[in-house]
């Protein structure tokens, strides 16, 4: 009896330690960082905190999903010769071998692996490596591609500020695509980038994801603060549940309707199923249910929050609706 304890309490302790081995996506030497300092690509401000995640690009309106990780090597042109690696285990997800967007080229990768399989994607790339297919199994630490400045924003990246745009975080919805053609009809451009459009995609900081070899993914989304949270009543299931069960609370096939918690800026990060009968079930269809304080100008810059501060602002309104793409009556 004593034993068979002694294996339940091993089993439980090591699945509460479940993680995924993680290395640095650069040729950089990881030993040699010790700050963003160490590492980061600033824009022409020259400030550190331009290339890092959240409101930090034009005088703190635009927001920067990712971390800008500066070249460790450069040729007699001035080129970045640094090779990008899978930072996990995984497969990859998408390609975009076209200079068609302000990501250049770039890939994205998914980590099945991972305890929440997160998508973690690579871009300004100099060249992605052509044998790379959907679908492919890509071991941790796979050379898959060479920094570049790649990029159709309207300020082209110069070499001497050559970086990769490395980004980890959540896909919303399965049926973006469908969302896509009610919004925009005919008229707008075709949604060239199907289910890995940027907008159905949801970045986290990439920090607390790269500061360690070994990372429990479900533990450091979980570690983000809630900065505000959603009801909505639906008796259909999001199909975001389905894909992120670890961060959902409840009975997804007797719920009523979901208590959504949100970051500041925008991602969803935590479900809890509400029954039949919840007090927490919103009359409408949405509302916002909590907001903390502490988030509240950080969420209106985001557009989280309408300027009153109070009701849903366009980020926080597209968001939920791509979430609930699939769950029409
Ligand atoms: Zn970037």
């Amino acid at each position: 009896m004593i034993r068979y304890l002694l294996i339940v309490c091993l089993l439980t302790y090591s699945s509460s330690l479940k993680s995924i081995e993680v290395v640095w996506p650069t040729s950089m030497d990881r030993r040699t960082i010790h700050s963003f300092d160490d590492f980061i690509q600033p824009t022409a401000s020259e400030k550190t905190t331009s290339g890092c995640f959240g409101m930090v690009r034009d005088n703190c309106r635009r927001f920067h999903e990712g971390l800008d990780i500066r070249p460790s090597i450069v040729n007699n042109n001035g080129e970045p010769t640094d090779r990008i690696f899978s930072a996990m285990a995984g497969q990859v997800a998408y390609i975009n071998q076209g200079l068609n967007g302000p990501y250049g080229k770039y890939i994205i990768l998914v980590h099945p692996q991972a305890e929440v399989p997160v998508y973690t994607l690579y871009a300004h790339l100099a060249a992605i490596d052509q044998s790379l297919r959907v679908g492919d199994a890509i071991p941790r630490g796979k050379p898959i591609a060479i920094m570049g400045h790649t990029s159709m924003s309207s300020s082209p990246i110069p070499k001497d500020r050559a970086h990769l745009h490395f980004e980890v975080g959540l896909r919303l919805s399965d049926s973006f695509n469908q969302w896509y053609k009610e919004k925009f009809g005919k008229e707008e451009a075709p949604n060239i980038h199907g289910a890995w459009n940027g907008q159905n995609l949801t970045g986290f900081d990439p920090t607390n994801l790269l500061a360690s070899t070994n990372v429990n993914v479900a533990d450091v989304i979980r570690a983000l603060p809630t900065a505000l949270a959603v009801t909505v009543r639906t008796n259909q299931t999001p199909d975001f549940v389905k894909r992120y069960p670890k961060l959902v609370v409840g009975d997804p096939n007797t719920a009523a309707g979901w208590y959504i918690e949100f970051t500041w800026h925008g991602m969803p990060k935590r479900w809890t199923a509400l029954p039949a009968g919840s007090s927490q079930l919103p009359s409408t269809t949405f509302e916002i249910a909590r907001i903390d304080n502490n988030y509240r100008d950080s969420m209106v810059l985001r557009k989280i929050l309408a300027t009153d501060g109070r009701s849903p602002g366009e980020n926080l309104i597209q968001n939920v609706q791509i979430l609930f793409a699939n769950c029409r009556n």
